[in-house]
Formats: structure tokens, C-alpha cells, sequence
């Protein structure tokens, strides 16, 4: 695929913006200039059928100004409160920009716990699938206000790769004061190269590009970039290192501007079946029928009224096994539900489940996305 598409055939595109692009270290104001060209190119995007998610810095620089704290490392409850201070008027401002093009701002602050702990991982992701199917535009921080240091992401360059992974973006593009990865430190050295593409992993070499580079960036993050990008790649997602510095960032990247591109060896949806098919120790194993069988084959998603049988101890969100009524494994999906839920509702109806487990849950057993089979 030509460069200059990879922007516009993508579907879902989370775009991360660093705190120096947005906020005026002088006084501490929103850049209302560029962020105003940003939402020109989000809101292209967004006519053009691209679903945007937005993971912005910028709330504890905002909210130090304003609330007159000192320059230099803050305490963690000064930042606390910053963070608190800042995004709110971080929300407005993009809330603002984009209105103008009637797009709704949805604002989520989410902890490292909502990317690692299963039942709030799969509460956020449905969150923000419900926001984007119903055509509004995600604004993600850290939730800087309650996140003491041991639990928190710390860097928005890795949340964001988590959150593209949790929802299977296509491209997160990561938008800083830094054009891209170089093999060498190019403030030291003038022969410095820009790598235009990473390729399928990271590698030992490109590992040791950001650690002999890693200063060229204010908040040192070429580092946590590459973290970034290994959780991409390993999602299945693209993901781009672009100076945002100028107006019009989004544009610039479709016109081929020099960055980085990581480019993963398969797309979202394949990683995510690799993932399910490798787990180890899926907790349990799911019985269907012959009609569900073919309903799967024909990739259908499993619905409760084709499963005869639950074994072992699982909860919703944990890797089963989906067999044959003469026990042979045919693939392993996501449960919707935990063991004891699929117990109930097996054999029954999807419009039936409410009533049976008196909430509403997923329509089926494992979501089509959810399976990997054999
Ligand atoms: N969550 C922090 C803030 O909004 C920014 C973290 C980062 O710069 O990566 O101020």
C-alpha cells in the first residue's frame, strides 16, 4: 500500500498528542491555533468514515499554570491537582474545536489498572465502542488526579498503545516535537539518519537507536515510544512518530512528511485470533452443537442457544476452548460470560438471557472477533 494511503484506509485511528504541542510553556494557555488545524484535519477524517480517539497530554501543564504553582518537579499531590485543574479546561478546548464541525467530545480518564485488570479492561473497551458507534470522538487522559505512582502509566505514549490495542486500531500516531527515530543522537551528530520504517518488531538495534537518542526529546520518551510501538506491533496496529510542531499535523503525515512508520507483519484482526489461538492455559471449554458448528464455520458468532455444555471454572473475558459434542477442539474464543452465567443461559435464547440473569449482557457466548479457530 502506498504511504500516502495508510492514513486514509484507515478505520480507526488513535492520535496521541504531547503536552508541548498543545500547551504554552510560557503561560500555560492552550495552542487555540493549532489545536483549532488539528480539528480541521480530525473532522476530514471523520467525513470521510474514520473513527478518531484522541489520548491528549497536557492537563498537569495547563493546570500548574493556572492554579500558580512553582516551575520544577511538582509532588505528586500538586500534580495530582494540577492534572484536576488542567483537564478540565483541556476538554473544553478541544470540546470547543471540534463543535465546530459537530462532533461530540467524550471524555475518558482511565488508570494502568483499566488496561490490565480483565473485567475493567473489558468495561473500557465497550465503552469506547459504544462512543464510537454512536459517532462521537473519545478524549483519553491517565487519570493523573487519583493515580499514585505505583499504579499509574506515567507516559501517554504507552496508554495510548494500550488503548489502540484494546480496540483494535489500525494506526495510533504518536504526535511530539520529535519527527521521528534516528540511529543516532542528532543534536550530537550532523549525520544522523531518520529510520523511515521499522519493520514486524522491534529489534536489539532499533532498542539501542532510542537509548543513544533518547535525549533528543524533552520528556526523554524515545524510550517509551518504542514501548509504545512494541505494544502496537504486537496488536497488529501501525503506528507512526511524527513532528506535530506545524499546523495541520494529520494532513502532513498524508502528504508523506519524513517520520517513522512501525509497520506490524499482520493487521489487528489477525493478531488478536493469534493472541486467543497461543493462550496457554485457556480456563475452561465450551460444548456446541452441530448448528453452531456451522454457524461458526460460516463465521458466525456463538450464541448461547448452540453451547450443551460448560467444563471448568472461567470468567468473563478468560480463553476457553470451543469443542465438539465427541470432545474435539475446533478453536478457542473470549467468554462473554463467566462459567456460572454460560450455565445458565446455555440452550436458551439471546433474547432470553436478561430475563435469566436479570442483566443485560453481550448477545453472544464469544463474539466472531473473539474466536480463533482451529
Ligand atoms: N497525563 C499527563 C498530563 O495530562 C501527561 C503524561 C505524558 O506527558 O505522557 O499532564
Amino acid at each position: 500500500m502506498p504511504i500516502t494511503r495508510r492514513i486514509s484506509s484507515s478505520k480507526r485511528i488513535v492520535i496521541k498528542i504531547g503536552s508541548t504541542l498543545l500547551v504554552d510553556p510560557e503561560n500555560g494557555a492552550v495552542n487555540r491555533r493549532w489545536l483549532e488545524a488539528l480539528a480541521v484535519d480530525i473532522a476530514k477524517c471523520h467525513n470521510r468514515g474514520q473513527q478518531i480517539i484522541i489520548v491528549s497530554s497536557g492537563a498537569i501543564a495547563v493546570g500548574r499554570r493556572h492554579l500558580e504553582l512553582k516551575d520544577g518537579k511538582l509532588k505528586l499531590e500538586e500534580s495530582q491537582a494540577a492534572a484536576a485543574t488542567g483537564m478540565i479546561r483541556l476538554a473544553h478546548a478541544y470540546q470547543e474545536v471540534l463543535a465546530k464541525f459537530d462532533l461530540t467530545v467524550a471524555q475518558v480518564l482511565m488508570t494502568l489498572d483499566d488496561s490490565e485488570d480483565r473485567r475493567r479492561y473489558l468495561n473500557a473497551r465497550n465503552t469506547l465502542e459504544t462512543l464510537l458507534k454512536l459517532g462521537a470522538v473519545p478524549l483519553i487522559n491517565e487519570n493523573d488526579t487519583i493515580a499514585t505512582d505505583e499504579i499509574r502509566f506515567g507516559d501517554n505514549d504507552r496508554l495510548a498503545a494500550r488503548v489502540s490495542a484494546m480496540i483494535s486500531a489500525d494506526t495510533l500516531i504518536l504526535l511530539s516535537n520529535i519527527d521521528g527515530l534516528y540511529d543516532l543522537d542528532p543534536r550530537i551528530h550532523g549525520n544522523a539518519q531518520l529510520v523511515p520504517e521499522v519493520h514486524g518488531t522491534i529489534s536489539e538495534d532499533i532498542q539501542n537507536m532510542a537509548g543513544k537518542s533518547m535525549s533528543y526529546d524533552g520528556s526523554g520518551g524515545m524510550i517509551t515510544k518504542l514501548e509504545a510501538a512494541r505494544i502496537a506491533l504486537s496488536a497488529g496496529s501501525r503506528m507512526i512518530i511524527s513532528d506535530g510542531s506545524k499546523l495541520h499535523p494529520l494532513k502532513a503525515i498524508e502528504n508523506g512528511v519524513a517520520c517513522t512508520w512501525f509497520l506490524p507483519d499482520a493487521n489487528p484482526k489477525t493478531a488478536r485470533k493469534r493472541w486467543i489461538a497461543g493462550v496457554l492455559k485457556p480456563s475452561g471449554a465450551i460444548v456446541i452443537d452441530k448448528g453452531a458448528l456451522k454457524a461458526l464455520k460460516y463465521g458466525n458468532s456463538l450464541l448461547p442457544a448452540g453451547v450443551t455444555e460448560i467444563e471448568g471454572k472461567f470468567e468473563r473475558g478468560d480463553a476457553i476452548i470451543v469443542k465438539t459434542q465427541n470432545g474435539r477442539e475446533i478453536g478457542r474464543g473470549i467468554s462473554a460470560y463467566s462459567a456460572n452465567d454460560a450455565r445458565r443461559i446455555i440452550g436458551n435464547k439471546t433474547s432470553e438471557i436478561e430475563l435469566i440473569l436479570g442483566y443485560r449482557g453481550r448477545d453472544e457466548m464469544i463474539h466472531r472477533d473473539d474466536l480463533a479457530l482451529n
